[in-house]
C-alpha cells in the first residue's frame, strides 16, 4: 500500500479510525478504493479543539518560518506528482494526464501563499490629530474551516490552505465525502514538510454533522466553502449565527460568445479546453455558447468533429481525453438536460446517450437550436454537453450571456478592440476569457459576483479573506 493512501481523520497530528465506514469508489471502475470512517460531530470538536490549542504558535511564527514550511510542502507534492495523480484520478475518474496538472496546479498554490506571506503590509494613515498617529496592521482571523468539492480533490484544498496556514490561521478540512484520499494524502506531506500538530486538520464523512459542529463554534472565526449555489447559501445563512467571515466559491453558468470576427479555429480550441475539461464538471466550465448567425453552422460544426474525436475511458488507461461522471445523479442531471433538449426542439450533432463503457459514461455531446426555455439555459449541466444558442447582434449577446442569476465566468471571442472592451466591461462575471478558454491560474484572482459567491482566491487578494484589519490610534504623543 502506498504512503499516501491512508483512510481516517487527521486531528491534531494523529491519524484515527474507528466507528462506521463507507467505501470511497472509483467512479470508472466501481471498484472500491478504501473503506474510510464517517465522522461527525465529535471528531470535528476534537479538531476545532486542536486547531485553537495550535493557533498561537503557528501564529507567532515569523512569516517566513511559515514560508518555508508551506514552500516544502509544495515540493514534497511536486516530487510525488505520479503518485499523487493516480490516486486522485482512482477517487475521482479524471484523466490522469489532468489529474497530473491538478497537482501541479495544487502546489502552486502552496508556493504562491508561502510567497505572499511575507508581503502581509499595514499601513501609516496621516493623522486627524496633533498628538497622535494611525497605523493599520493585519492579523490572521483565528481558526478557519474549509469545506470542499469533489471536482478539485487537491486544488480547491491548496486554494484555501495556503493563504490561511500563510497568514498565520489554523484549519480544519472537510473535503467531500466522495474524494477524501487526496486531502489525506496532503495531510502526510503536510507533516512531512513540517506543519505542526494541529495546524491543518481533516475531518471527513457525514456533511450535515461535521458542518454543523464547525457552524455552531464559535472559536471557527471564517468559513470558506466551494461548491453548489445551494449549499452555500444554506452555509451562509447558518454562519450567520456566530458571524463567521464567509468566503463562497459557488456555481456558474458560463457563457461562451463566438462573434463573427472570430477567429474560429482559436474559439473552437478555446471551447474544448473550457467545455470539456474533466469531463465538464468545473465550475467555469462553459454552460452556454453563443454563437452569431453568420458563423453558426461553421462554428458548431468544427465543434462537433473535435467532440467526435475525443478519447472517452478509464482515466488510468493510455491516452484517455474524457472520463466518467463523478456519480449516478451526475448522470441523472446530464440525461435530464438533454432530453428536455432535444424535446424542446434541439437539434443533436453527436453524443446524446449514456456511452457504451457504462457506468456513469456518457458521450461527449453537442447540441444545436438550443434555446432560453431549456433547463440547460437556467441551471449548470456539470457534465460533457456543449449547447450552442444562436444571437444576431452584440446587444443581444450581452443580453442573453447576462441573464441569469450566475457570475463566476465568461468567455467570448472576436477581434474587434472596441467589441472586446465594451463585452469585457459589460459582462456580469467575476472572471473574463477573451479569446481564452482557460483562466485558471495561481497569479490571478478566483471568484464570482451575484449568486456565484463572495470573495477571491488565489492571487495578491487571496491572503484577504483571512486576514483582520485592525487600526492602532496612539495618542498623548
Ligand atoms: P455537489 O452537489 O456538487 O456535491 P455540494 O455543495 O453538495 O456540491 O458539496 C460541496 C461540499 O459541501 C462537499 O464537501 C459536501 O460534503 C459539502 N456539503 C454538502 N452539504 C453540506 C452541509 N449541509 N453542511 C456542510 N457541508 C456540506
Amino acid at each position: 500500500m502506498s504512503a499516501l493512501l491512508k483512510a481516517g481523520h487527521y486531528i491534531d497530528g494523529q491519524w484515527h479510525s474507528g466507528g462506521p465506514t463507507y467505501a470511497v469508489r472509483n467512479p470508472a471502475t466501481g471498484e472500491v478504493v478504501v473503506e474510510v470512517p464517517r465522522g461527525g460531530a465529535e471528531e470535528t470538536n476534537a479538531a476545532i479543539a486542536a486547531a485553537e490549542r495550535a493557533l498561537p504558535a503557528w501564529r507567532g511564527l515569523l512569516a517566513k518560518e511559515r514560508a518555508a514550511r508551506l514552500r516544502r510542502w509544495a515540493e514534497l507534492m511536486l516530487a510525488s506528482q505520479d503518485e499523487l495523480a493516480r490516486l486522485l484520478s482512482r477517487e475521482q475518474g479524471k484523466p490522469l494526464a489532468e489529474a497530473k496538472g491538478e497537482v501541479a496546479y495544487a502546489a502552486s498554490f502552496l508556493e504562491w501563499f508561502a510567497e505572499e506571506a511575507k508581503r502581509v503590509y499595514g499601513d501609516v494613515i496621516p493623522s486627524h490629530k496633533a498628538d497622535a498617529r494611525i497605523v493599520v496592521t493585519k492579523q490572521p482571523i483565528g481558526v478557519v474551516a474549509a469545506i470542499t468539492p469533489w471536482n478539485f480533490p487537491l486544488a480547491m484544498v491548496t486554494r484555501k490552505v495556503g493563504p490561511a496556514l500563510a497568514a498565520g490561521c489554523t484549519l480544519i478540512l472537510k473535503p467531500s465525502e466522495e474524494t477524501p484520499l487526496s486531502a489525506f494524502a496532503l495531510a502526510v506531506l503536510a507533516e512531512q514538510a513540517g506543519i505542526p500538530a494541529g495546524v491543518f486538520n481533516i475531518v471527513s464523512g457525514d456533511a450535515p454533522a461535521i458542518g454543523g459542529a464547525l457552524q455552531a463554534s464559535g472559536v471557527v472565526r471564517k468559513l470558506s466553502f466551494t461548491g453548489s449555489t445551494r449549499t452555500g447559501k444554506l452555509l451562509m445563512r447558518q454562519a450567520a449565527d456566530t458571524l463567521k467571515k464567509v468566503s463562497l466559491e459557488l456555481g456558474g453558468n458560463a457563457p461562451f460568445i463566438v462573434f463573427a470576427d472570430a477567429d474560429l479555429d482559436a474559439a473552437v480550441r478555446g471551447a474544448m479546453a473550457s467545455k470539456f475539461r474533466n469531463t465538464g464538471q468545473t465550475c467555469v466550465c462553459v454552460n452556454r455558447f453563443y454563437v452569431q448567425d453568420e458563423v453558426y453552422e461553421a462554428f458548431t460544426a468544427k465543434l462537433a468533429e473535435a467532440v467526435r474525436a475525443l478519447r472517452v475511458g478509464n482515466a488510468l488507461e493510455g491516452d484517455t481525453e474524457q472520463g466518467p461522471l463523478i456519480n449516478e445523479a451526475a448522470l441523472a442531471k446530464v440525461e435530464q438536460h438533454v432530453g428536455d433538449a432535444l424535446e424542446k426542439g434541439a437539434r443533436l450533432l453527436c453524443g446524446g446517450q449514456r456511452h457504451a463503457l457504462g457506468g456513469t459514461f456518457y458521450e461527449p455531446t453537442v447540441l444545436a437550436e438550443a434555446n432560453a426555455g431549456m433547463l440547460i439555459a437556467g441551471e449548470e449541466t456539470f457534465g460533457p454537453v456543449a449547447a450552442c444558442f444562436r444571437f444576431r447582434d452584440e446587444a443581444e449577446a450581452l443580453r442573453l450571456a447576462n441573464d441569469t442569476p450566475y457570475g463566476l465566468s465568461a468567455y467570448f471571442y472576436s477581434r474587434d478592440i472596441g467589441r472586446v472592451w465594451r463585452m469585457a466591461e459589460g459582462l456580469e462575471a467575476g472572471m473574463v476569457g477573451i479569446n481564452e478558454g482557460i483562466i485558471s491560474t495561481e497569479v490571478a484572482p478566483f471568484g464570482g459576483i451575484k449568486e456565484s459567491g463572495l470573495g477571491r482566491e488565489g492571487s495578491k487578494y487571496g491572503l484577504d479573506d483571512y486576514l483582520e484589519i485592525k487600526y492602532l490610534l496612539l495618542g498623548g504623543l
